[in-house]
């Protein structure tokens, strides 16, 4: 297929874009690299360096496109929480003006990034597609706005859609991980400490109702990941949108998850507890039911493999 690939040169889009090369298809990345890099975007794939408001109609245009992956956002739940508008304009505004460029071009297939935090503060777990949707900070609302968006372009327009909801992606592919400027995530923060880039990690808050008191989250390797995007794109049914939670169905805590980066190294990695960080819920465990009875898909990598993985590719970037 010909593919475009908005946030290719991302961390998660890289992973994608070089897995949809390999499958055959080929791939135009469009990212307008403020948090990307140019040099993550797998050989093979075309670059074109802009935001989707100047630059989704021009190249969709004409361009004998059948589908979109829809990468490009902003990400940071904290930096959602100072500077809403930001998060309202990059994320939703963006995408509106990609569905417009998609229904002008007559492109009307989408696999869609859409994340747990769509969902806020879990009433039970694991979460199921059909819980509540409360977001809990502007970066959940801004991506739900866009899955409401996406169901109304299934139903008015005929696209068809397929939204990811993704919970705690890592892991790395070969060349291709996370490349964050400013990082937040716990994996990178962990293994950066037995690089010794950090001096220790924070764990943010030890008195959770969780039986070692931090924070539980569910991660999925971003190999797997992947391959529910080649899914999906299989999935896209005119007319319909359809919504999927991806995580392995695991929960590990802050410590658990510090234990096997401890086992991986080989490193003592120091750890301290600090104060809980603001918005985070307790646990966020997905059931991925849903996507593995509908599309076939099931998680291949743990968190072992995850953390070894990220652990390779951090070591290649010194
Ligand atoms: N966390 C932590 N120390 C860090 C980074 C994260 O204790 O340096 C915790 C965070 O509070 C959360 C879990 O690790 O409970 C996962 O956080 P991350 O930012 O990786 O992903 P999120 O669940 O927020 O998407």
């Amino acid at each position: 297929m010909k593919l475009l690939v908005t946030g290719g040169a991302g961390y998660i889009g890289s992973v994608v874009t070089a897995q949809l090369l390999e499958a055959g298809h080929e791939v135009t990345v469009l990212d307008d690299l403020s948090t990307g890099h140019a040099d993550a975007v797998p050989e093979g794939a075309r670059l074109v360096r802009g935001t989707l408001r100047e630059q989704a109609a021009p190249v969709l245009e004409g361009g004998g496109f059948q589908a979109v992956l829809h990468f490009a956002a902003k990400s940071l739940v904290g930096e959602s929480m100072e500077k809403p508008g930001l998060y309202w304009d990059r994320n939703l505004g963006e995408s509106l003006a990609l569905l417009e460029a998609m229904r002008r071009a007559g492109v009307g297939q989408i696999v869609f990034s859409s994340t747990a935090a769509t969902y806020g503060e879990p009433q039970s777990t694991p979460i199921l597609e059909t819980d509540p949707t409360r977001p809990t900070n502007p970066y959940g609302a801004s991506k739900l706005a866009i899955d409401t968006a996406l169901s109304e372009y299934a139903r008015m327009h005929g696209f068809g859609a397929v939204s990811l909801r993704y919970f705690n992606v890592a892991g790395a592919y070969g060349r291709f991980g996370e490349r964050h400027t400013v990082e937040t995530h716990l994996i990178p923060n962990v293994l950066a400490v037995a690089a010794g880039t950090r001096p220790s990690v924070k764990m943010f808050g030890d008195d959770y109702p969780t039986a070692d008191g931090t924070c539980i989250r569910d991660y999925i390797h971003v190999v797997d990941l992947g391959v529910a995007h080649l899914l999906a794109l299989q999935a896209c049914t005119p007319g319909e949108h359809k919504i999927f939670n991806l995580g392995n169905g695991n929960g590990f805590s802050v410590r658990e998850v510090i234990e096997v980066c401890r086992e991986v190294t080989g490193h003592p990695i120091p750890a301290e507890v600090a104060p809980r960080r603001p918005g985070d819920p307790a646990v966020l465990v997905a059931s991925s039911q849903k996507i593995q009875a509908e599309l076939g898909w099931k998680p291949e990598h743990d968190l072992h493999r995850m953390v070894a993985d990220a652990w390779a590719f951090l070591r290649s970037q010194r």
